[in-house]
């Protein structure tokens, strides 16, 4: 399978080429000829796989005939919008149409919100065929009618699971009413939850559905490890495993913007190089943050995950979660970030006695019981001894203290990040408990934690097998 052979017209095969791609990724092969063929897609497919190109560039194609170098901003109708919950994916679905359309003459633009409005009216002012947006400012320039929709002829919802989980979906349905009827619609996912199934129901017309495994985060790819260590010692050890390893690069994950900004700081304290992503930060500092990360200059993004999410970093070597999520999807999500494109990746989770029950929900969501590592005095000195055959220390001399068993832990509430467009907060936060009875390495049966399984994704699922 080439590009060539999809049908791309010679100007995006002359971008593509440039871009130093030699062959479609298998949703780019299965879904660009249901896109050219006009037909509605609901597609199963995370950050990683090559969907942005999946959708972009049959969609320069299909508004290729429309393209023009008119000064007119009447020749330069939106005809193709696309809503993305954060404001990084999208600037970087932006920054691929862009890449993939330098040949064409069609124009786009990216609407968020945290920035002034008034470059953004400027460009919608001056005529543009695609844009690109988050759901809240979108819909601030529709109150304030400095954006006209009447016109639009393909709609995509790019991780649309997220937009479902950051309270987007009243947001996504005042939107679509202001669409014409007649429209081509394109949804991807990482996930077809019931939640995302009657979204599209309402929404698509007869799509085609297109299911594939993420591109390069296979079971052999991500290795996945715990330290059992005490709450208060996860900095220290975080340290330690950052200069021991070494782990030259990492994105760490918290779950809230004030752990993050609080580790960033005990990191640069630390000597070293931490930068805070999450969505209290300005955009600008954000991007900023981004971009000094991929050049090397920051070593360790802490993030939180709504803020993660849709963030273009390939070939993270190291994924460390320092607190496990509430949700054991964001488990996945997180450590997608790594093993990408081929190369090995790590997915390094720093437990706490106080975070068995989540481990608990995320070795089932994952079908996998999660190898144990230690560094020797950072044992959780509360947590039981591990009772796991496949159990081992990180390097040979590093011997595991035994664990005298512990006590149960009172949990509490977590501080929920809220979602980058001020949208309705609606995050699975897990309800507190009354007592985490399970140890990490000693688990009750799952019934006994009292809390309905989540679905499984099935993709997902089949895919972390066996990742130890
Ligand atoms: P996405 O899943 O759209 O976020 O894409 C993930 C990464 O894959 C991006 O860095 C793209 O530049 C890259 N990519 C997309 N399509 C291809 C392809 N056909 N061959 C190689 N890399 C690709």
């Amino acid at each position: 399978m080439t590009f060539e052979s999809l049908g791309l017209s010679p100007e995006l095969l002359r971008a593509i080429a440039e871009q130093g791609y030699t062959e479609p990724t298998p949703i780019q092969a299965q879904a660009i000829p249901v896109v050219l063929a006009g037909q509605d897609v609901q597609a199963a497919a995370q950050t990683g796989t090559g969907k942005t190109a999946g959708f972009t560039l049959p969609i320069l194609h299909r508004l290729q005939p429309f393209a023009n170098t008119s000064v007119s901003p009447a020749k330069h109708p939106i005809r193709c919008l696309v809503l993305t919950p954060t404001r990084e994916l999208a600037a970087q679905v932006e920054e691929s149409v862009k890449n993939y359309g330098k040949y064409v003459p069609l124009r786009s633009t990216v609407i968020y919100g945290g920035i002034n409005m008034q470059p953004q009216i400027k460009a919608l002012q001056g005529g543009v065929e695609i844009v690109v947006a988050t759901p809240g400012r979108l819909l601030d320039h529709v109150q304030q009618r400095t954006i006209n929709l009447s016109q639009v002829e393909i709609l995509v919802l790019d991780e649309a699971d997220r937009m479902l989980d950051m309270g987007f979906i009243p947001d996504i349905r005042r939107i679509v009413a202001l669409l014409p009827a007649q429209r081509q619609n394109l949804l991807f996912s990482a996930t077809f939850s019931d939640d995302i199934k009657k979204l599209s129901g309402g929404i698509l017309r007869n799509p085609v559905t297109i299911e594939v495994a993420r591109r390069n985060a296979t079971a052999d790819l991500v290795r996945q490890v715990i330290y059992a260590v005490h709450k208060d010692r996860k900095r220290e050890l975080l340290t330690h495993l950052i200069r021991t390893l070494p782990i030259p690069q990492a994105i760490v994950f918290m779950r809230t913007k004030h752990g993050a900004n609080r580790l960033c700081t005990q990191l640069e304290r630390d000597g070293i190089n931490a930068a805070a992503i999450h969505s209290d930060k300005t955009q600008s500092h954000r991007t900023k943050s981004l971009a000094d990360f991929k050049e090397g200059q920051v070593n360790i993004l802490v993030a939180t995950d709504i803020a993660a999410r849709g963030l273009d970093v390939d070939q993270m070597p190291y994924v460390v979660n320092f607190e496990l999520p509430h949700v054991p999807e964001d488990y996945v999500h997180r450590i997608g970030r790594t093993g990408r494109a081929g190369s090995p990746g790590n997915a390094i989770s720093l437990v706490s006695d106080e975070e068995s029950r989540e481990l608990a929900d995320i070795e089932k969501l994952i079908k996998t019981k999660i190898e144990v590592a230690s560094v020797e005095g950072f044992d959780s000195p509360r947590a039981e001894a591990p009772q796991r055959a496949h159990a081992r220390s990180e390097r040979p001399e590093e011997a595991r203290a035994p664990r005298p068993p512990r006590a149960p832990q009172p949990q509490t509430q977590p501080e929920v990040e809220a979602p980058a467009d001020e949208a309705p907060v609606r995050r699975h936060a897990t309800p507190p408990r009354a007592s985490a009875a399970s140890a990490h390495f000693s688990r009750p049966p799952v019934a006994s934690l009292g809390k309905k399984p989540r679905e499984v994704p099935a993709l997902l699922g089949g895919l972390l097998k066996k990742t130890s």
